[in-house]
């Protein structure tokens, strides 16, 4: 066959799908990869956590933890989160080791999301090396929550319902849901979908329908029940919605092509680049920034002497309640 027989008996092949079962075709691709997904972050989860203690170095247990998907047949739907005390989300490795350990009385997160074909998990858990009274229950009052959410997940159900009822378990055990952050629709390359799972009540809500995806996503806080964006930032995605912008450096064309391509509108770390191109990631994401073609994912922390807990699991919605994933 000469290359045009060969495209041509492509065409062929793709022109001939069976119609009739294109749409459960499609449905059973979804699932087969949502359940792929979830079976491997149930796996780094458990081999990930009794790597978690005090004196470890967090750029030790990320990568562990993102070799580790990758092992497993999986690929990161964003870079792995670790983030402690007071720093409720978005901490991940920054491109040279900022030397970060796990020390005495902290409080550690990690939130870790897997993706097979764009379909996404996203799951996330608290270890607590702190005895003092106050933070006694502050792991309980997230998972209490996240069950509770859990259980009320259907089709017809509006999330503010849902939203309602995290925070007065939150508030029941005098912790503070944190405003800004909660849970998420995820859809096909989007970790963050159309649809919110709120964790306050007064925040709107929308319908769960049959075959969403969704994050159940807690958070518990001693503090005012905020976060704001810190200075740092070490986790950047594609903005899908900027157009073609002219770019002056070679580096910066190239690593857009290269995101895109890898990425697509998924997070991704700096340090990830760093292992794909030796040189000009810091001035190339610079100007893919400056030129609003890269959004920043900057590192979220309530007020400084605040403690936060997180618990994620994600759902599937069937025809009669959910399906856990994770
Ligand atoms: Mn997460
Ligand atoms: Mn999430």
């Amino acid at each position: 066959m000469n290359e045009k027989e060969k495209q041509n008996s492509k065409n062929e092949t793709k022109k001939k799908p069976e119609q009739m079962n294109e749409k459960s075709d499609e449905e059973e691709k979804k699932l087969e990869s949502l359940r792929k997904a979830g079976d491997i972050a149930k796996k780094v989860k458990k081999y990930i956590k009794p790597k978690i203690k005090v004196g470890s170095m967090a750029l030790e247990i990320i990568t562990d933890a993102e070799k580790k998907i990758k092992e497993l047949g999986g690929f990161c739907a964003f870079p792995v989160n670790l983030s402690i005390n007071n720093i409720a989300a978005h901490y991940t490795s920054p491109i040279k080791d900022d030397g970060l350990k796990i020390k005495e009385n902290d409080i550690v997160k990690l939130d870790l999301g897997v993706h097979i074909d764009g379909y996404i998990v996203d799951t996330a858990f608290t270890i607590k090396f702190n005895e003092k009274e106050e933070l006694e229950n502050i792991i309980t009052a997230t998972e209490t929550a996240l069950e509770a959410a859990k259980m009320m997940i259907k089709p017809g159900v509006n999330t503010r319902e849902i939203g309602k009822k995290i925070e007065s378990i939150i508030k029941g055990f005098n912790f503070r849901p944190i405003k800004e952050l909660g849970g998420h629709q995820i859809e096909r390359w989007l970790v963050h979908g159309t649809k919110k799972l709120p964790e306050l009540g007064s925040q709107g809500g929308d319908e769960i329908e049959q075959g969403d995806v969704f994050a159940i996503e807690i958070f518990s806080s001693t503090g005012t029940g905020s976060v704001h964006s810190t200075n740092s930032c070490h986790i950047y995605s594609l903005n899908p919605f900027a157009g073609r912008v002219p770019l002056r450096r070679k580096s910066s064309k190239k690593i857009l092509g290269f995101i895109n391509k890898t990425y697509r509108s998924l997070p991704f770390a700096e340090r990830w680049l760093a292992d794909e191109f030796q040189i000009g990631v810091a001035f190339g994401l610079q100007e893919l920034i400056r030129q609003g073609k890269i959004e920043t994912h900057y590192v979220l922390s309530e007020e400084s002497n605040a403690y936060v807990a997180q618990s994620e699991q994600t759902v599937l919605v069937t025809e009669n309640g959910y399906e856990q994933l994770t």
